[in-house]
């Protein structure tokens, strides 16, 4: 099964993804991830991707199409993947249904719907771990200890990129580059809705629902 997630910054595109990468058993790949490794690392990619990414811009195609391409190329990913933060442009959805021209397209697009106020709101209580990757929201899903990480102990942080401004920033390039991508792919017969501002576990059973009569006609 090859799934993407589509979705505004803070609609809850990473929390989903890694519920069902764990229920169905197959990768998660997430180019923010992916782009923070590399920042994390120092390497030549994550220096040229961190401009990008503190500004609240999209890290350029020629940047961010061959690092996908190569990473859903690789042996855990032939049973399918989901994509978390890609496609974010026309040419990246456009170039990704090229390569998989030969295998076979995407199974399922999932959009996850929120209102920008209701993001801003999400996104200024976001909190996540830099030594593991968990994440929080100082509200809806707290630390059991204020500030400390539950996996791992590091003390939780705010990502740069969820500063109010950037926030907002983020949401227009969103508008503008990411949301044509839904007719895209309505257009393509793939795409399934969902409202985000539901409980986590609501939007989740309504994903899993859809992906399970997705596989079921297949
Ligand atoms: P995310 O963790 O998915 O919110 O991604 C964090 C940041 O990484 C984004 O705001 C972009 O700057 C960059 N990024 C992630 N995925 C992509 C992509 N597919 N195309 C361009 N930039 C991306």
């Amino acid at each position: 099964m090859k799934i993407i997630m589509l979705g505004a910054p803070g609609a809850g595109k990473g929390t989903q993804a890694k519920k069902i990468a764990e229920r169905y058993n197959i990768p998660h790949v997430s180019t923010g991830d992916i782009f923070r490794a590399n920042i994390k690392q120092g390497t030549p990619l994550g220096k040229q991707a961190k401009e990008y990414i503190d500004a609240g811009a999209l890290v350029p195609d020629e940047l961010t199409i061959g690092l996908l391409l190569d990473r859903i190329g690789q042996e855990d990913c032939k049973d399918g993947y989901i994509l978390d933060g890609f496609p974010r442009t026309l040419t990246q959805a456009e170039k990704l249904t090229e390569a998989l021209a030969d295998s076979g397209n995407v199974d399922l697009v999932l959009d996850i719907e929120v209102q920008d106020d209701v993001i801003i709101a999400r996104m200024g209580g976001r909190r996540v771990c830099p030594s593991c990757g968990a994440s929080y929201h100082i509200v809806n899903i707290p630390t059991k200890v204020p500030g400390v990480c539950d996996v791992c102990g590091a003390a939780v942080i705010q990502r740069p990129d969820d500063a109010p401004e950037t926030v907002k920033k983020r949401l227009d390039v969103y508008h503008e580059q990411t949301q044509p991508l839904i007719d895209y792919y309505k257009g393509l017969g793939l795409l399934f809705e969902t409202d985000g501002t539901r409980a986590m576990d609501e939007v989740f059973s309504d994903i899993v629902w859809q992906i399970d009569k997705v596989s079921s006609e297949a």
